[in-house]
């Protein structure tokens, strides 16, 4: 009796096993670029030259580190929005100057002025009332004992990620080959010192929270981390199938596709002692049952630090991980069904 209920639970065991590797193996399948010759167009408008602009830019400084509530700050994301108003990427209607104002009541008490995120889009033209998000946190430390904290990796090089492929998304439009759905691109202030922008937003967001379909956030992506100096075709992806299964796949074809970088789940373990997957802004998305992946360079010696700056980061993988994203994006935005929010 004992040895016939083991084995027909092996049997059930095993039965399952295979119809779970059958589901997986057709969502792969059915998960693929039929116009890679368009998207390949668009991708290769991101360019390591313009990535180095923007870097360069942000991380000056006359932004003095971009500390939340601060003007240095406050310019910083004026730039942001004057790269939006040159190329006509729109305004929320309800937020026609880009801005969502983040009062400091909503910020930690030492903060003593209001500060914003900057927010702009692309209308889809099948799906308008569908977004993907693409984020990243545009504040950083500040001048900290009379030592400005260029925060170039963390985070020039996300907003300059944001930056490039707006752009990349903006030529495909106007010539005809627009998103499907539409593409939110939100730089969320306060991340620093508890993620309080992207909080502020998902609670008090501009397109409703049940039609978003994704969100991608880019917190460092410019640089190497000690363990990958013999090897640095690579980047972190934190959290992406943890809401959808089908967005782990679609970022792993994208990057067979198009890019080929060594994809490193270790810090989607959810025994990371690191806990990063709770540490950047698109927590707060996937906190709302909304799937998220971000993506992450890891820590290197100029993390937190003065020393963080342009000359240092690495322009030609700063590309290449900007087109993973980008691709990931144009499939969210693009394909025939909307993201499934199921794991399987
Ligand atoms: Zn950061």
């Amino acid at each position: 009796m004992k040895f016939l209920f083991a084995s027909v639970l092996v049997l059930v065991g095993s039965c399952s096993t295979l119809r779970h590797s059958d589901k997986i193996e057709n969502l792969k399948n059915s998960i693929s670029f039929d116009d890679k010759e368009v998207v390949y167009k668009y991708l290769n408008t991101i360019t390591e030259t313009e990535l180095k602009e923007h870097v360069t830019e942000f991380s000056d400084d006359k932004y003095e580190g971009r500390k939340t509530g601060e003007k240095g700050h406050d310019a910083a994301c004026e730039y942001l929005r004057n790269y939006y108003k040159n190329l006509k990427i729109k305004a929320p209607t309800t937020h026609l100057d880009y801005y969502q104002v983040v009062p400091k009541g909503a910020l930690p008490e030492d903060i003593t002025n209001d500060s914003q995120n900057v927010i702009a889009y692309i209308e889809g033209s099948e799906f308008p009332e569908e977004y993907i998000y693409i984020t990243a946190h545009s504040d950083h430390e500040g001048i900290v004992n009379g030592e400005i904290y260029s925060g170039a990796d963390d985070n020039g090089s996300g907003t300059a990620a944001v930056l490039e492929m707006a752009e990349a998304f903006k030529q495909a439009t106007i010539n005809g080959h627009g998103p499907k759905r539409s593409i939110v691109f939100l730089h969320v202030t306060a991340e620093e010192i508890g993620l309080h922008g992207s909080r502020y937003y998902t609670r008090n967001p501009i397109f409703p929270l049940e039609n978003t379909v994704s969100n991608l956030n880019i917190d460092m992506i410019g640089r190497i981390d000690e363990i990958h100096e013999e090897n640095d075709n690579y980047i972190y992806l934190i959290g992406a199938d943890r809401i959808s299964t089908e967005l782990h796949f679609i970022a792993q074809k994208a990057n067979t596709t198009f890019t080929n970088l060594d994809l490193d789940y270790t810090f989607n373990d959810e025994k990371d002692v690191n806990r990063y997957y709770y540490r950047s802004d698109h927590y707060n998305f996937a906190d709302q049952g909304i799937p998220v992946i971000f993506f992450f360079n890891g820590e290197h010696e100029d993390y937190t630090k003065p020393t963080d700056t342009a000359e240092k980061i690495n322009y030609t993988l700063l590309s290449k991980r900007t087109k993973l994203i980008f691709a990931t994006a144009w499939y969210l935005a693009n394909s025939d069904q909307r993201l499934k929010t199921e794991i399987i």
